[in-house]
């Protein structure tokens, strides 16, 4: 019977054999990040050969101008002499590569900004030193430095960690993983939350059998975020798919070869997300200090940047393939059905702070 398991998967059923069913929570950092066989730990998984494919490897145009959303932002702040540069799980470092190149149009920036990563993959560590050399490596949000921060998260929120509870006639039991004959599966706990207190408030009049996930690792990020900014300045631009209500639902999902699998089949070999709650992502925003802005759609964000214009230019110095390429990626990041409209982009400054480009 277990000859089929991933190597994950039997230390898992291991655990739970020895200690009964384990959070959901624990299920997605064991399965993306256990230090010998968590997905992250051990693969590149962008591209066309690997699992999934992000904005950034679509086309340079989505770093360039996040670049450049930055690059407003900083400037409407005084333009700070000193400030950290961030980005939370940086994949391949395309983005922040393609966003320094575009920063290098406004003059002192790249000079007054320090690079720093937050990263735990050892792989993904080494293609981002190859693209962007001067970065430094955290595993955690907590120990980036205090100075006015600008930061980008781009399919970051996604990966953290998952709870779910499910609304039964005892009330909202938790929905841990088991074992049902053998197999690794969702089983409710015994024993309700007492109310309903930590869940979205729009969970409160969920039928019986709704599904009602929470984030708290999100959520602990969010609000890190936030009160960093609203004590030293700064802003910061969350790009991820999900909802922008609070909404029940089971969107725990894995993917492996660009194909979706069964998230309890093959853990550590196949990437793990869920849709992202961007209204209690806002929330947490508030709870910081600082302020919240939108969530709004990736396709209309990127084309109140310019996306269009940023094309144009592109295709004048371009061959037909490479044209076709690029309205291929064009559509890909904004039409609404594909990412246009499935990202969402929410945005964090200090309090008072004007509405940055793309949330007036
Ligand atoms: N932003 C990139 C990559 C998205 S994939 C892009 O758009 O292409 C998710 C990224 O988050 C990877 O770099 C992964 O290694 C990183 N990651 C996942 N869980 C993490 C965690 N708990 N702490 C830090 N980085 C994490």
């Amino acid at each position: 019977m277990s000859s089929g398991r991933t190597a994950l998967a039997r230390h898992i059923v291991r655990l739970i054999e020895e200690t009964g069913p384990i959070p959901l929570s624990q299920y997605m950092a064991l399965a993306l990040g256990h230090l010998e066989h968590g997905y992250y730990m051990t693969r590149d998984p962008l591209g066309m050969r690997g699992d999934f494919i992000t904005a950034p490897e679509i086309s340079q145009m989505f770093g360039e101008l996040i670049g450049l959303w930055l690059a407003d932002s900083w400037m409407a702040q005084g333009a700070p002499k000193s400030f950290v540069l961030a980005e939370l799980g940086p994949g391949r470092g395309t983005l922040m590569s393609d966003a320094l190149r575009a920063m290098r149009a406004v003059p002192d920036m790249v000079a007054a900004a320090e690079v720093h990563f937050v990263e735990t993959s050892p792989v993904l560590r080494k293609a981002q030193k190859d693209l962007v050399p001067q970065a430094i490596w955290h595993d955690r949000i907590d120990s980036l430095p205090d100075r006015p921060l600008f930061l980008v998260a781009n399919e970051f929120f996604d990966a953290m960690p998952i709870i779910q509870y499910q609304r039964t006639g005892r009330g909202w039991c938790e929905r841990q993983i088991g074992l049902t004959d053998g197999r690794l599966s969702p089983v409710l706990a015994p024993v309700p939350l007492a109310g309903d207190k930590g869940l979205p408030p729009a969970m409160r009049d969920a039928p019986s059998g709704a599904i009602a996930e929470i984030c708290p690792a999100a959520t602990a990020i969010a609000e890190t975020i936030s009160s960093r900014i609203s004590a030293s300045g700064g802003a910061a631009l969350i790009v991820d798919y999900g909802h922008l209500r609070s909404a029940p639902g089971d969107t725990l999902q894995a993917l492996r070869g660009h194909q979706y699998v069964d998230p309890f089949d093959t853990p550590g070999e196949a990437d793990l997300t869920a849709h992202v709650d961007f209204e209690m992502l806002a929330l947490a925003v508030r709870d910081g200090g600082a302020q919240a802005h939108g969530p709004v759609e990736q396709g209309a964000f990127l084309a109140a940047l310019g996306i269009e214009a940023r094309a144009a230019r592109l295709r004048e110095k371009a061959t037909g393939s490479q044209a076709r390429d690029i309205d291929a990626a064009l559509r890909r990041l904004t039409a609404p059905g594909e990412m246009g409209s499935l990202f969402k982009v929410l945005a964090v400054t200090p309090q008072g702070a004007a509405a940055p480009a793309g949330f007036v």
